[in-house]
């Protein structure tokens, strides 16, 4: 199957093809091979050659229309990790540099830049363009698409170089898992005075807590419906487990976290016990979007003087951050390969919930993935 990238309505570069796996019309949510042609390489902007792609739940989110209709075909996939192997003039990396690639591929540019780009917060940016299925507003037309793929073209300022200790599977699940929960334990402040929760032990979280054992966070609670990750939750960072459907441990903890990442999306949420266990003035975050409404009564928010907030990825100087902090605190995701060709079984088993923890697919044959940096 072959149509073009842009629908039609922006420039292509006939002279590339690339090559990944769609949600395609009729599909049924499988992902199908496609091909298209990108856009002309802007002088600001480099080429990749992927190599690794981690699989998020966005993406099953993304492709089985669960957030919204999307346009078809469309290439899931915003944990890219792959090498330069062409660049524009301006482009700020150099041929053979080890890039990764997360949730953005372009922010608005020029000499009017939004207010949130000028304050480093390009994250909320009005005109940015999200990894895949987003129309670019860059004036050349075209829409994204994503890192199931053996090749993608990004702004340079969107590529960011992978630290020499991090190996290129490893990389992967920082761009978006990474990132998702960085950002929020950086904003409010999580150290040594933190009795810091994380409810979901699954990609997201089982970052989460190594962050927060970095960060020497006084005491780390994992929180999980389930005690079958409860000894990894241990050896992720986690000094305190909570098994919500033991409704005398929701009891214990009663009024005692100070901050609560919440990674779980499911629909067996049940924010009542969460807001329950909010110490006063505390903060809950919601890093994961559930499909549904979120209900709950307002005593605990009120009485406890709980804020909830949301958080939305991180900034490209979060992200240069957090790559230096996980070089140097030895954070790593906890990841399973697979070959690029199994996209679809991988994509149901993290609709499952199965990986431990994240599972990264591997272009073959042998796209280097060496070290250098
Ligand atoms: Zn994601
Ligand atoms: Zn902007």
């Amino acid at each position: 199957m072959f149509s073009s990238q842009a629908g039609g309505t922006g420039e292509e570069d006939k002279s590339a093809t690339f090559t990944g796996w769609a949600a395609v019309p009729g599909g049924n949510g499988l992902l199908q091979k496609w091909s298209y042609h990108p856009r002309p390489l802007a002088a600001e902007e480099v080429e990749i050659e992927i190599s690794h792609c981690g699989v998020c739940g966005s993406d099953i989110h993304f492709t089985t229309e669960g957030w919204g209709p999307i346009t078809r075909p469309a290439i899931p996939g915003h944990e890219i990790v792959g090498l330069v192997v062409k660049r524009g003039e301006d482009a700020t990396h150099q041929i053979g540099d080890r890039v990764g690639v997360g949730c953005l591929v372009a922010c608005c540019r020029g000499p009017s830049v939004c207010d949130w780009c000028r304050k480093g917060d390009d994250q909320f940016c009005e005109k940015k363009t999200v990894t895949f299925n987003s129309p670019y507003k860059d004036g050349r037309g075209g829409i994204s698409e994503g890192g199931f793929a053996d090749r993608i073209r990004v702004y340079s300022d969107y590529a960011f170089k992978i630290p020499k200790e991090i190996s290129s599977p490893d990389a992967a699940s920082f761009f978006c898992a990474g990132i998702t929960t960085y950002t929020p334990l950086k904003r409010y402040k999580a150290g040594p005075n933190t009795r810091l929760a994380v409810i979901g032990i699954g990609g997201l979280g089982h970052i989460a807590l190594q962050w927060a054992a970095a960060m020497g966070c006084r005491e780390i609670v994992a929180i999980s419906g389930r005690d079958n990750k409860k000894e990894e939750a241990f050896k992720l960072g986690a000094t305190k487990f909570i098994n919500t459907s033991d409704k005398e441990q929701i009891k214990e903890a009663a009024r005692s976290i100070d901050l609560c990442l919440c990674t779980n999306a499911s629909r067996n949420n049940n924010w009542e016990e969460y807001l329950s266990m909010m110490a006063p003035l505390s903060q809950l975050v919601l890093l994961a979007l559930p499909e549904e409404p979120i209900t709950f009564v307002g005593s605990h928010l009120v009485s406890q003087d709980v804020a909830i907030v949301g958080s939305h990825l991180g900034s490209k100087g979060d992200i240069v951050e957090m790559l230096e902090f996980a070089a140097k605190h030895g954070v790593r995701p906890w990841i399973e390969k697979r070959p690029f060709e199994d996209c679809n079984e991988a994509c149901n088993d993290v609709h499952a919930g199965k990986p431990r923890y994240r599972i990264v697919l591997e272009m073959k044959p042998s796209t280097s993935t060496s070290t250098s940096s």
